[in-house]
C-alpha cells in the first residue's frame, strides 16, 4: 500500500510529542489555515508516495524512539495506510500522536462520510492534537501545539467514555514559564 508524503521521515524529533520521535510528513491538506508554517504540503498532488511497507521497515528498525507522530499535511486524509503504519509501530511498543486540522467531534461525527475510516485510524492513536491552526490564537509558549484552541486529546480514554478527555498532563506544559 501507498502513502503520500510530503519530506522524509524525520528521527529523533523532540517537539511532536515527548520523547524523541518519528515523524511521519504526510502531503496534502485542505484546511487552508492563516499563516500555516507548511503550504507546500497542501497539494494534494504534491510530494512523493512511497510503499508503506519501507515506513515500517523504519520503525521496526529504531530501538531508541519513544513513538512516532503522524503529522503533515492533514494525516485524516490518508487514515489507511496510516492506521497500518500506526499500528506496527504500537506492536513495536510505540506510542503514536497525531496532529489534525479537524476536531474530534468533526472525525467521529456520524454523518462524516469518512467516520469508519477515521475511526479505525483513531483506534491506532493514543495522543491527538486537534484542530486548525488560528493565527490569532498563536502562543509561542505552548509546547507540542501552535494555537491555544488546539486540545491534546487522550484519545483511547474519549472513545471509552464517548465525550472528549484532555491529555492536562501536556496541556499544562510550557515552553517557557509565563508569569
Ligand atoms: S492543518 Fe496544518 S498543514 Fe493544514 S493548513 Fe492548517 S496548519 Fe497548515
Amino acid at each position: 500500500m501507498k502513502i503520500r508524503l510530503s519530506s522524509h521521515l524525520s528521527f529523533d524529533s523532540i517537539v511532536d510529542g515527548p520523547g524523541l520521535r518519528m515523524v511521519v510528513w504526510t502531503q496534502g491538506c485542505t484546511h487552508k489555515c492563516s499563516e500555516c508554517h507548511n503550504p507546500q504540503t497542501h497539494d494534494l498532488n504534491g510530494g512523493y508516495e512511497v510503499d508503506i511497507d519501507e515506513i515500517i521497515t523504519n520503525i521496526k528498525g529504531r530501538k531508541l524512539q519513544r513513538g512516532i507522530t503522524l503529522s503533515g499535511g492533514e494525516p485524516f486524509l490518508q487514515q489507511e495506510p496510516l492506521e497500518k503504519i500506526a499500528k506496527e509501530a504500537k506492536n513495536s511498543n510505540l506510542d503514536v500522536w497525531a496532529y489534525t486540522g479537524f476536531t474530534f467531534e468533526q472525525l467521529l461525527d456520524s454523518k462524516n462520510p469518512h467516520y469508519f475510516k477515521n475511526l479505525n485510524l483513531l483506534n491506532q492513536i493514543d495522543i491527538l492534537v486537534d484542530g486548525k491552526f488560528i493565527y490569532e490564537k498563536r502562543d509561542i509558549n505552548l509546547r507540542f501545539r501552535g494555537s491555544s484552541n488546539q486540545r491534546i486529546i487522550d484519545v483511547q480514554k474519549s472513545l471509552i467514555n464517548r465525550q472528549v478527555f484532555l491529555a492536562n498532563e501536556y496541556m499544562e506544559e510550557q515552553l517557557c514559564s509565563a508569569k
